[in-house]
């Protein structure tokens, strides 16, 4: 037997691209938690799925083209930039692309509302930080009103809409609303057997100590005048079901610290459990055609009150990608997924309301206070001045920086088809392993002309060096 030659072994002892770097980060340091960046996978997954049949075309759009400040580039030669954000002490982070077009859409957009839900609910959970440190108190009131299956969504919203403001309206309605500094009112959706049930989550900001049993009397007062606002419009809600239901935080089984996430539950593939059954494909086989599977899995999610809407996508999604999208329990649920976008595409309905200011009581804005009460005690909130809207939320590029850029062109033909291994690559290896990946693609990408990115650059070029010296024995 003959020895194989020692540049043979040598060629063979190599180990392959992504670990021949000196700088892949070290085996689960900062590294993404792995749900999260299969959830990451898995909203991507839905996003293109959603665009094959979507009504909206801004949804259909999303992550489709590249822009410069918010106008459409015409194909123009011009350069797509890649942004990374990489830890300090790290080599591997997380990928961007610059200017990408979005959607911005909260209600229908598998990845755009996460983005937009994660930084609204780190808000609020500062607010209710805020208010409970500054010694003032917190109460979670949901409002919801009696349902059935052939009632729409549009005509349930308006009733309730009709009937928040009736809280307010008069005297009597104003001097309630005095006993409240501010609050921040949360609109959800679910839909069961009932039928659709829009409901509101309402954070209550109170002055001071405040006792269950005097929230409960405040609770009171709002559900009465809630509930006739619902009367008069043909509606009403049940008092004893669901119809009132205020809760302290600190007091009753409430964790303040977990509130602002649980406002935000309605999120695509939020959950580890999510994520399990979207990695198990059997067992998403077994949903889709199995009634009984379903509604537990339904009830471990939403608590037992019905399916949020990105739920029933991914059903349908699940349904379409097995050929089963002609089943009874499919077409249903495409019909419910088009009413939800009619929905969204015919009224305006805002998530996340927080109360303004009321000049005319020397009442300042649920913002403001609670920045003022942030300032007094010396915590720094993250709470804005100004809230952002959906659309800057969506197209911020903070906290990465630029390093790499490929023809605009590459975007279309390699980029937007492979974001997710992009990411994966970005993650595991880092941004010299993305350069190289691409290089094989034959994508005519360069380092950026940053300091930061020129460091990489010369990482590179070391690393160039060192494959092409002795020591790889090439
Ligand atoms: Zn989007």
């Amino acid at each position: 037997m003959t020895a194989p030659s020692a540049a043979g072994r040598r060629r063979g002892d190599a180990a392959p691209l992504g670990n021949t770097t000196p700088y892949a980060s070290a085996a689960g340091q900062d590294r993404f938690p792995d749900w999260e960046a299969t959830a990451a996978d898995g909203r991507s997954a839905a996003r293109r799925g959603l665009a094959t049949f979507t009504t909206r075309r801004r949804q259909a759009q999303c992550f489709d083209g590249l822009t410069t400040h918010g106008e459409t580039r015409a194909g123009d030669g011009s350069w797509a930039r890649l942004r990374f954000a990489v830890p300090d002490g790290c080599q591997a982070g997380s990928l961007g692309i610059e200017g990408v077009w979005r959607c911005g859409y909260w209600a229908t957009c598998p990845e755009c509302s996460a983005k937009i839900a994660a930084e609204r609910a780190a808000e609020l959970r500062d607010a209710i930080d805020v208010q409970l440190r500054h010694g003032d108190s917190v109460a979670l009131l949901t409002l919801t009103s009696r349902h059935h299956s052939g009632m729409t969504l549009v005509d349930q919203v308006k009733a309730q809409r009709a009937a928040w403001r009736a809280i307010w309206k008069g005297r009597a309605g104003q001097d309630l609303r005095d006993e409240i500094e501010g609050y921040c009112r949360v609109w959800e959706a679910t839909h069961g057997e009932n039928g659709w049930h829009p409901h509101w989550h309402v954070l209550l900001f109170l002055p001071g100590a405040w006792t269950p049993e005097q929230t409960r009397a405040l609770g009171e007062d709002i559900w009465q005048r809630y509930d006739a606002g619902l009367r008069a419009e043909g509606f009403h809600s049940l008092r004893d079901h669901g119809g009132l239901d205020i809760r302290l935080a600190g007091w009753e089984e409430i964790d303040p610290t977990a509130l602002g996430g649980y406002l935000a539950k309605g999120v695509y593939a939020d959950a580890p459990d999510v994520v399990d059954l979207v990695n198990n494909a059997d067992r998403l086989a077994l949903e889709a055609v199995a009634g009984a599977f379903k509604q537990a899995r339904q009830n471990r999610m939403t608590g037992g009150r019905g399916r949020t809407p990105f739920v029933i996508l991914e059903h349908l999604l699940t349904a379409r990608m097995l050929g089963l999208d002609d089943t009874r329990e499919a077409t249903r649920d495409a019909a419910l997924w088009r009413e939800w976008e009619r929905t969204h595409a015919d009224m305006t309905i805002r998530q996340w309301t927080w109360s303004r200011a009321r000049a005319s009581r020397g009442q300042p804005s649920l913002r403001e206070l609670v920045r003022t009460k942030a300032a007094a005690i010396g915590h720094a909130t993250v709470v804005t001045e100004v809230e952002r809207t959906e659309d800057e939320i969506v197209t911020d590029d903070a906290g990465s920086e630029p390093l790499m850029e490929v023809p605009e062109v590459e975007f279309h033909r390699v980029i937007k088809w492979e974001i997710e291994a992009m990411r994966h690559v970005s993650r595991d290896a880092g941004p010299l392993v993305v350069f190289a990946w691409l290089r094989q693609r034959g994508v005519a990408v360069r380092w950026c002309d940053d300091p930061s990115a020129r460091r990489w650059a010369a990482a590179w070029d070391c690393w160039q060096h060192l494959r092409g010296s002795a020591l790889f024995g090439t």
